[in-house]
């Protein structure tokens, strides 16, 4: 069996304040195959947007990552020097945030960024790079790519300007691309054009996709498997129409009121009552205890571990053999 793509094992990111150590990111696991899309989804601070910035390397102090490794095709990156990380993220991991800005230099063409990009990580003549640029913008759908690649970042729309961070992202042919938000500046009706680019990404190039959104709409038309976080762990992980269908962990089945129907209505998360706990404040055993309505004692003292059901995975004492026979 090929080793997957991106593996993360047991993950801890802890980040040093003036009230103590706070932990972002618990013990999380999860494997991404080549050519699969992985959706990491949850409320604003479950710790989506901080395992991918892990992944990449750009946890910045206050922040560390304080436990567990994270392996690339094999190759442990989490303990790599600075300057090897870069090359790592440059060459083998591609970035696609939710601000394109972010990527471009509005000061440079788009195109002389591209072509800068691919001549860093190859050996193309001027030329050559060039005209791989322009196949590169062809291939995320901008029109006349042989005369947009000239044009300045503020000469492209919302949705232009994502593509053309995608084309950036591919440049180097990475094994890996960890998408934050891509599509959530975005127009409903440009949104599913990046959509069906990403989950082309996986499907033409073999790149593994790493997809973080707080919308399950998007995650359920683009991904293979999902992880459902909260309160900076996996509460569960699973082929995403299992999880959609059939979601374990009461967290996840009121997750899944909020898929969008297919009138497009409430693409946003529905509130399940109560709000997910601040890092400071994480209550004992389960932390979602305090919000669920199948919590019994044991959810307020031991720590859920994942268990696995099937194709899925569960962190919750629901599906605890010893609880059953216990209760
Ligand atoms: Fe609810 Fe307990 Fe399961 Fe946590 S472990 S989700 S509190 S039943």
């Amino acid at each position: 069996m090929t080793a997957p793509v991106l593996s993360v094992r047991n993950l801890q990111v802890e980040f040093e304040t003036r009230r103590g150590m706070l932990r972002a990111i618990d013990s999380v696991s999860y494997d991404i195959a080549k050519g699969e899309v992985l959706g990491v989804v949850g409320e604003s601070g479950a710790g989506k947007s901080v395992t991918g910035l892990a992944v990449i390397g750009l946890i910045d102090p206050p922040g560390r990552i304080s436990g567990g490794e994270i392996l690339l095709s094999g190759l442990r990156i989490d303990n790599l020097p600075p300057e090897e990380m870069r090359k790592v993220r440059g060459k083998r991991i591609g970035m696609i945030f939710q601000d394109p800005l972010t990527s471009l230099n509005p000061l440079y063409r788009v195109g002389d960024q591209i072509i800068e990009t691919i001549k860093t990580h190859t050996n193309l003549t001027d030329q050559q790079a060039r005209k791989r640029a322009i196949d590169l913008l062809a291939e995320v759908g901008i029109p006349a790519p042989e005369k947009r690649i000239d044009g300045y970042p503020h000469e492209f729309s919302g949705g232009m300007r994502q593509r053309v961070v995608i084309a950036l992202a591919l440049c180097a042919e990475p094994e890996l691309i960890i998408a934050d938000e891509p599509t959530t500046a975005l127009d409903v009706s440009v949104q599913a054009q990046i959509i069906s680019l990403i989950k082309r990404l996986g499907r033409d190039h073999g790149t593994a996709v790493m997809l973080v959104t707080h919308d399950m709409g998007v995650i359920a038309e683009t991904c293979d498997r999902v992880a459902v976080m909260y309160a900076g762990r996996v509460a569960e992980i699973g082929p995403v129409q299992e999880v959609i269908k059939n979601p374990l962990h009461p967290y996840a089945k009121g997750l899944m009121g909020a898929i969008p129907t297919l009138a497009g209505e409430d693409k946003r998360l529905v509130q399940i009552p109560g709000a997910m706990p601040r890092l400071s404040a994480i209550p004992p055993g389960c932390s979602f205890n305090p919000r669920c309505s199948s919590a019994f004692d044991r959810c307020r003292v031991d720590r859920p571990e994942p268990l696995r059901q099937g194709t899925q995975a569960v962190a919750c004492h629901l599906y605890d053999r010893a609880t059953e026979t216990a209760a």
